[in-house]
């Protein structure tokens, strides 16, 4: 590391967090710079995590997940909002004009990594097509440099609008429970012929906004899936030859749940359940060996708000546990915030059990050939 000043170090770490990635992104990037430059791994990240916590405090920047929407109108058995509002939508959607203050405000306390990075996730329980003025908030961050994921069940198809408003989506998924109408009916109760014709129109639309190419089919696989659907939804999807087919095993999207599974806790019956429709052995092999010195990234990288403008503790958090909503972004500076998350007993837990480690390393099914 002789060829390295600790200031030289500094201005490329300031670089890196001042203009474009995330803290931890920008940590393991210039990681990867110093290394190859000849520094030892470890030399690398004890000089890079020395100088880049002098940027904790005035430089922070976080990305953003924004559920603009707080429900959905599937029925997934293994995720919160299926199970709580089991289809049904309330109508809980966060008020434009709410929308536009809260951005402006994030925009104003200046915590938000500076464009063309400035990421915004439009969904974490809801359905964001849902969202009755879903095309104003698109134009909105739009002229706000916002770049844009997506994540969709199909059900709603795209209005006629100008293609040019999805120019900056860097993400479209589509989520699918099989490719039958049966798994469909035990999964997300849609017809699925609906859903592969509102697809194929959100194909279209993409596609004249150039952004075909972010598109992926989020595969779910059960262990009630059969292998011909993989492979009949995979030669389905080849039609379009820019998307990608990303199958992977479903998982529980609820804390609480996930937490009983992996301390043994889980009620008999929906344990049996859980045995007989998803792939959890691989999990339960694996979250042992895991580093439970572990930092979450959760903490200190990502700012996540539901459709009441709550800052809320991650997005791995289930809406009824007690340590979801950290306060109202309109009540709180940035360093209340971080200092808050900072202090959850649950991530405790959350680490202890793996919870994290579930959460961010879905399952890809390598003994699935297809
Ligand atoms: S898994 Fe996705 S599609 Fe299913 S209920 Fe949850 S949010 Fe909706
Ligand atoms: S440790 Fe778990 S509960 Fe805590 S912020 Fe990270 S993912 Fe969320």
């Amino acid at each position: 590391m002789a060829e390295f000043s600790n200031k030289e170090v500094s201005e490329i770490v300031s670089s890196f967090i001042k203009n474009n990635l995330q803290r931890g992104v920008a940590v393991a990037a210039i990681c990867q710079a110093l290394e190859a430059k000849g520094a030892s791994p470890q030399a690398a990240k004890a000089l890079v995590d020395s100088i880049a916590s002098q940027y904790s405090e005035g430089t922070h920047r976080l990305g953003l997940v924004f559920d603009i929407v707080g429900d959905c109108n599937a029925r997934c058995a293994w995720c919160v909002s299926g199970i709580t509002g089991k289809g049904k939508v309330q109508k809980n959607f966060i008020d434009f004009n709410r929308f536009k203050q809260a951005i402006e405000r994030l925009l104003a306390m200046d915590v938000l990594v500076a464009p063309p990075n400035r990421i915004i996730t439009l969904y974490n329980w809801g359905e964001p097509l849902l969202h009755p003025r879903f095309y104003d908030i698109l134009a909105f961050l739009n002229d706000h440099q916002f770049s844009i994921n997506l994540s969709t069940n199909g059900s709603v198809p795209p209005k006629k609008v100008d293609p040019l408003l999805f120019s900056n989506v860097v993400y479209f998924g589509l989520s699918m429970p099989g490719f039958t109408q049966e798994s469909y009916d035990r999964i997300h109760g849609f017809r699925m012929e609906r859903i592969l014709s509102n697809f194929d129109e959100w194909y279209q639309l993409l596609r004249q906004a150039h952004v075909s190419n972010r598109i992926f089919i989020n595969f779910h696989l059960y262990k009630f899936t059969l292998r011909d659907d993989i492979l009949k939804a995979r030669d389905y999807f080849s039609r379009y030859p820019d998307v990608r087919f990303s199958p992977y095993a479903a998982y529980i999207a609820d804390y609480t749940l996930v937490s009983q599974y992996l301390s043994g806790t889980m009620d008999a019956d929906v344990l049996l359940k859980a045995e007989q429709e998803l792939f959890l052995r691989p999990i339960a092999d694996t979250v042992g060996k895991w580093d439970k010195d572990k930092k979450c990234p959760h903490i200190y990288n990502g700012l996540v708000l539901d459709e009441s403008c709550n800052v809320v503790l991650c997005c791995a958090m289930s809406p009824s546990h007690p340590d979801y909503r950290i306060g109202s972004l309109f009540d709180l500076s940035l360093p209340e915030i971080l200092r808050e998350k900072a202090n959850r007993q649950v991530c405790r837990e959350c680490i202890e059990l793996g919870v994290l480690y579930w959460h961010s390393n879905p399952y890809f099914l390598g003994d699935v050939k297809i």
